[in-house]
Order: structure tokens, then sequence, then C-alpha cells
């Protein structure tokens, strides 16, 4: 395939620290430029933190993302991949989400991501802290179930917060299972820690049949054994990626606003997602980097590191299924 015109920027022609960020230095292709037609993996932003229970911050970090990710070169040094050979990508911008109004900007959001599957785009998002996903599942799964592999330290899986509230981020995939957006025997969470204040997510997992991989279990078998499993457990149906930042331990993602103690290194942070190769993807997210707690950009640096692993493996499934 031909995907000269969506090259992203090379730091030979043009230094990195100049020119407009966009993700990876890609082109920026609105729904209102004739190229969207030829695009296939659409990088989108997704400014909004409503759903934030404690601190907040990641409606900052797709702009924060964006400039970091002119770090990012075109090739993976470990996989090889090539992803911008595999498959056309551009920046699709942000979505313009209301941060006075939950529901208002969901509705934006799913909205905003049925034109991008109207368009046979698959979609690689920035958040916003993990609420966003759920308005993402509205667009991608309005016909079927999707199975999904969910990289966090928390389930996120909890009934409701302050008195019956449904929508905030340590809910969306309850509301995913209950809409039929996510097959709950297709999906497995990895990584999962920390003090709880109840464990009525944990039960709701087990009666619905959705796989938890405590990080204690991470630690002993590894990452190769942990990815082989949840390989099995999504199967060849279509698959959700979805990666919060605070899977990896706070030595090296402090810019979140939940962290958790006793997680995945840097390395395992970007070998899990290579442990993601031969399923059959059809959209990722990183969401709940929070650049005012990220004082050293390092949270920031290693999200959009891992956005490329998972641009990757989106690339490569892709360039897969046009092959078949
Ligand atoms: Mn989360
Ligand atoms: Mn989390």
């Amino acid at each position: 395939m031909n995907s000269g015109d969506f090259q992203p920027v090379s730091g030979f022609d043009l230094p990195r620290f100049a020119g407009i960020a966009t993700f990876m230095r890609l082109p920026y292709v609105t729904f209102e430029d004739p190229r969207i037609s030829e695009v296939e993996i659409g990088l989108i932003g997704v400014p909004w933190d409503g759903g934030t229970t404690n601190r907040p911050g990641p409606r900052h970090a797709p702009r924060q993302l964006r400039d970091y990710s002119t770090m990012i070169r075109s090739r993976n040094g470990v996989t090889r991949s090539k992803p911008f050979e595999l498959a056309r990508c551009a920046d699709l911008g942000d979505v313009g989400p209301n941060p006075a109004d939950v529901q208002d900007s969901m509705d934006r959001i799913t909205a905003f991501y049925s034109k991008v599957v109207d368009a046979g785009i698959l979609p690689l998002s920035a958040g916003g802290d993990h609420l966003c996903t759920l308005p993402i599942l509205r667009a991608l799964a309005k016909d079927r179930p999707l199975g999904m592999v969910h990289f966090d330290s928390h389930t996120d899986l909890f009934h409701s917060y302050f008195g019956g509230f449904k929508y905030t981020h340590g809910t969306p995939f309850r509301r995913a299972v209950e809409e039929g957006l996510l097959d709950p025997k297709r999906v497995c969470m990895v990584g999962i820690r920390g003090p709880a204040y109840d464990f009525e997510d944990r039960d709701f997992a087990d009666a619905v049949g959705i796989r938890v991989i405590p990080i204690e279990e991470f630690h002993a078998r590894g990452v190769e054994d942990v990815m082989a499993e949840a390989r099995e457990i999504a199967g060849s149906g279509e698959t959700y990626v979805s990666y919060d930042i605070d899977f990896i331990d706070p030595a090296f993602a402090p810019g979140t606003g939940t962290p958790e103690i006793g997680g995945p290194n840097s390395f395992q942070a970007l070998e899990v997602v290579r442990g993601l190769k031969g399923l059959n993807i059809i959209g990722a997210d990183l969401v709940e980097v929070s650049p005012p707690f990220d004082t050293s950009g390092a949270t920031a640096f290693l999200g959009v590191t891992i956005m490329f692993e998972l641009l990757c493996v989106l690339a490569e499934c892709k360039a897969r299924k046009q092959a078949a």
C-alpha cells in the first residue's frame, strides 16, 4: 500500500523541537479534509477528565502527549515493526468535550467516534480519564460486544460513587458490560492492586466471568505467561485494548491521579503491549496521564511510548487482515 503522504516528519528533515506538535509528527487531518477517506488509523485526543473521583488533570494530557510524541521515531527498535509503512496514520485532532457536563461530553465523544467507525478508521486514543473509554465503546461496539484486554491497577468495575452516581472513571466497564458493549467472558484485566474500600468490583467480575489477573500473580508468572492467557481469553474475535497509565509503578509513571505502589516497570509496560501481537484489535486507548502531577514529563514520555507500541500492534493487525 502507498502511505507516502502519511509519513511522520523525520528528525533528519526538521529537528524534533520545531514545528507544530501533532501526535508522532503525523499530518493533521480533520473530517472536513478530503484526505480523511484515506486514513486507516486515527490518533485522537480526548481532553476530558469529568469522570475523575480524586486528583484531576488528564484533560491536559492530549496536548502534553502530542508534545512528548515528537520523541517517537518511525520504527520499533525491538520488534522491527514499521507502523507508518503498514497503515496510513493521521492525527484527527481532539474531541471537544463540555467540561461542565458529564452526559453531554459522553454524547459528544460517542458522536465523534461514530464518524470514525463509519469512515472505517481504527482509533488510537489519548485520554482523558478512564470514563472516556465508555463513550468510545458505545460507538465501536454498537452492534456487537467486543473482547477487551485492560491494563490498570484498578478494575473500574464499581457500580457507583457518591450515592448512586453511575458515571465516573471507576465505573466505565461496569456500564460497558451492562450495556452489552463488552463480552465479559472475553475480557482480561491485568495488574489489579492496591488497598480497597470493598471488593464489590471483584465480586462483579467473578459473577460475569471477567478474568482479573492481580499484580501478585503478574509478578509471579511474568509477562510472557500472563499475556499468553490474555490472548487466549480475548480469542480471535474483535478486541479493544484499554491502557491506564496507573498500571505502571508510580516510580516510573508518577503523573497520574490514582497511583498504586508495586506495579510493573517501564520495560514490562512496553512488553505487555508486544504480547498483544496476533489479536484482532479494532481500537486502543492510553488514559489517565495527568500533566499537573507529571513534574518531570516522564509519565507523558512513557505514555506516548506505550501509544507507539499500541500503534505497532494495531497497524500489524490491520495489514494482516488486508493480506488475508
Ligand atoms: Mn482505569
Ligand atoms: Mn487505574
